[in-house]
C-alpha cells in the first residue's frame, strides 16, 4: 500500500489526528490495516462522537479503547466523553429540533427511506465492523444490518401515518380534537448485543415522530453506530438531529435525567441499570420506555413435533452465542419427550461451530468479555454442584479467551441461579416437567416477563398456554421471534413499552386534546 493510501486509510479513522494529539503510537493504526482494507468504504470507520453534525473528541482528550473479543486486537480508540459533550449533544438536539419537528412527515419519511437504502447497500462493511467489535458471526451480523435496517424503513412509512382523531362532542358548542406530537428532545442507551438494531429501533421511531435525539451505544461496540450515523448524514438527516455521544456511562446517563430538555428516555440493557434510570427520570417527569433483561422459558409438550422443537430452541437458545434478552433461558421438557428431545439437541448442539466470527461457518462468537465469561462458570458450576448433569459442553473452550462451549445440562431445577437469573451465554438446561399446569406455572416463576417459547401440535393447547403466559411475547413453534412489525417488549420488571411495529412510534408522541369552543349553531 502506498504512504498516500495508508494516510487516507488512517485519517478515516481518525487514528493520526489522535496519534498525534495523545501521542499513540501510529503503528496500532498500521496494525489495523489488513482488518480495515477489508472494507469496501472505509469512511463508514468512524472514531469520534457525533454533536451537531460535527465528528468530535472528548474535551480533555481522554479516550477510551475498542477491541475485538475473538482476538483481543485494540481496533481503535474512541473519546471516553461525559457531562459536558451530553450536555452539548442536548444543546444541538435541542436546536435542531424546531426545524425537524415542523418539516412535514413526508419529508420525514423520505430522508429516513435515503437511510434505509444507505444502511442496506453498505450492509457487507455494516456487518463487518460489528463482527470486528461484537464477535458475532459476520452472516449474523449482516442479518442484523437487515433487520437493524427494516425498523428504518417501518418507520420511514409510518410517519405519513401518525393521524390524530377527532371525538364526537358531547356539546353543541364545542368541538373535541386529539393531536399527537413529538415529545421533543429524547436521550436513547443502548447494549453491545445488538449493535445496530437497537439503536434503529430507537432512532427511527424518534425521528418519524418529528424528535431530535441523542444515543449513547455501549462502550464495548460504538463503531457500528458511528458508521450508521454517517450515513445518516449521507442520507441528509440534518445536523444535530442525531447526535452520538460515548464514554462515562453513569455520566452520560446523569447529564440526560437533569436535563429538563430531554423529554423521553428510552433504554435498552439491565434490568438494574433500567431501574435506576426510571428512578432518575422521576427528577424530570421523563417518559421513559425500558427494555431489560428476561428469563424466557422454552416449554417442549410430550406432543410437540420433535425435529421443530430442536429446530426452534437451537436457534432461540444460541443466537449471538446466547447474549440476547429474548434467548431462552430454561428449557422445560415434559417427561414422554424428555429423553428423546435431549438426545436429539444434545447432538445438534455439539455441531455448533465456534470461532472467530469472520471465519467462514462459524456459528458461534467468543462472549463479550471475561465478567461475561465468569457469570456463565459460576451459573453452569452452580447447577453441577446442586445436580445437573452436562450433557455436552460444560467448560472454557479450547480457543481460550472468552470462548464457551456449546453447553446443555440435563436436570436442571428451579433452585439453581440459571432457573432464576439470566445466563446470557450458550448454556441450555433442561428442566423436566409432568403437566401443563405445572409447565405454567415454572414458566412464569419469575419477576421477569420478556419472550418466551412453547413447541406443541395442539392448536387448542398452544393458545391456552400463550394466554397464560405472563410474557409480551410468545413464539409457539417458532424460535427466532423478532421482527421490526411485531410489538417487542416485556412484562413485569422486564420493561415498559414496545418497540416496533405501529406501535412503536407511540412512545415518541403526546397527545394533546384541543378544544374548540363557542362554535356558532347555524350557518351566518
Ligand atoms: P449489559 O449488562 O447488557 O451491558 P447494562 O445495563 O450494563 O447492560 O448496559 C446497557 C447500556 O447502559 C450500556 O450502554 C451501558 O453503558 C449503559 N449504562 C450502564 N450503566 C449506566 C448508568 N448508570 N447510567 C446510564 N447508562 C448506563
Amino acid at each position: 500500500m502506498t504512504y498516500t493510501k495508508i494516510r487516507r486509510v488512517s485519517d478515516a479513522l481518525g487514528l493520526v489526528a489522535i496519534a498525534a494529539a495523545r501521542l499513540l503510537p501510529l503503528p496500532g493504526a498500521a496494525r489495523q490495516m489488513g482488518t480495515l482494507t477489508q472494507l469496501k468504504d472505509i469512511g463508514l470507520f468512524h472514531s469520534q462522537g457525533l454533536i451537531g453534525g460535527r465528528w468530535s473528541d472528548a474535551h480533555d482528550g481522554r479516550t477510551l479503547s475498542v477491541n475485538n473479543p475473538a482476538t483481543g486486537e485494540l481496533l481503535t480508540t474512541v473519546p471516553f466523553m461525559g457531562g459536558v459533550e451530553t450536555q452539548h449533544a442536548i444543546a444541538a438536539a435541542s436546536e435542531a429540533f424546531p426545524a425537524w419537528s415542523r418539516r412535514t412527515a413526508a419529508d420525514r419519511g423520505k430522508l429516513l427511506r435515503k437511510w434505509f437504502d444507505l444502511l442496506l447497500t453498505h450492509k457487507d462493511d455494516l456487518g463487518r465492523i460489528m463482527t470486528l467489535e461484537q464477535g458475532k458471526p459476520l452472516a449474523e451480523a449482516i442479518g442484523e444490518v437487515t433487520y437493524g435496517a427494516g425498523f428504518v424503513e417501518l418507520y420511514a412509512e409510518e410517519a405519513k401515518r401518525v393521524c390524530g382523531d377527532i371525538i364526537p362532542s358531547p356539546y353543541p358548542e364545542k368541538r373535541i380534537f386529539v393531536l399527537k406530537q413529538p415529545v421533543g428532545v429524547v436521550g436513547a442507551i443502548t447494549p453491545w448485543n445488538f449493535p445496530l438494531a437497537m439503536i434503529t429501533r430507537k432512532v427511527a421511531p424518534a425521528l418519524a415522530a418529528g424528535c431530535t435525539i441523542i444515543v449513547k451505544p455501549a462502550e464495548l461496540t460504538p463503531l457500528t453506530a458511528l458508521a450508521a450515523a454517517e450515513l445518516a448524514l449521507q442520507a441528509g438527516i440534518p445536523p444535530g438531529v442525531l447526535n452520538i455521544v460515548m464514554g462515562d456511562a453513569v455520566e452520560i446517563g446523569a447529564a440526560m435525567m437533569a436535563s429538563t430538555e430531554v423529554r423521553k428516555i428510552t433504554f435498552t440493557g439491565s434490568t438494574g441499570v433500567g431501574k435506576k434510570l426510571m428512578a432518575g427520570a422521576a427528577g424530570t417527569v421523563k417518559k421513559i420506555s425500558l427494555e431489560l433483561g428476561g428469563n424466557a422459558p422454552c416449554i417442549i409438550f410430550d406432543d410437540a413435533n420433535l425435529e421443530v422443537a430442536v429446530k426452534g430452541t437451537l436457534a432461540g437458545k444460541y443466537r449471538n452465542t446466547g447474549q440476547t434478552c429474548v434467548c431462552i433461558n430454561r428449557v422445560l421438557v415434559q417427561d414422554g419427550i424428555y429423553e428423546k428431545f435431549a438426545h436429539a439437541f444434545v447432538k445438534a448442539v455439539s455441531q455448533l461451530q465456534v470461532g472467530n466470527g469472520l471465519e467462514n461457518g462459524v456459528t458461534q462468537g467468543p462472549l463479550i468479555n471475561e465478567a461475561a465469561l465468569l457469570k456463565v462458570e459460576n451459573h453452569v458450576q452452580d447447577a453441577v454442584s446442586k445436580g445437573a448433569k452436562v450433557l455436552t459442553g460444560g467448560k472454557r473452550h479450547s480457543l481460550g479467551r472468552t470462548f464457551y462451549e456449546p453447553t446443555v445440562l440435563g436436570h436442571a431445577t428451579d433452585d439453581m441461579l440459571i432457573f432464576r437469573e439470566e445466563v446470557f451465554g450458550p448454556v441450555a438446561p433442561l428442566v423436566r416437567f409432568k403437566t401443563e399446569e405445572e409447565a405454567i406455572k415454572l414458566a412464569n416463576d419469575t419477576e421477569f416477563g420478556l419472550s418466551s417459547y412453547i413447541f406443541t401440535e395442539n392448536i387448542a393447547r398452544g393458545w391456552r398456554v400463550a394466554e397464560a403466559l405472563e410474557y409480551g411475547m410468545v413464539g409457539i413453534n417458532e424460535g427466532l421471534i423478532s421482527t421490526e412489525v411485531a410489538p417487542f417488549g416485556g412484562m413485569k420488571q422486564s420493561g415498559l413499552g414496545r418497540e416496533g411495529s405501529k406501535y412503536g412510534i407511540d412512545e415518541y408522541l403526546e397527545l394533546k386534546y384541543v378544544c374548540l369552543g363557542n362554535m356558532k349553531q347555524t350557518l351566518p
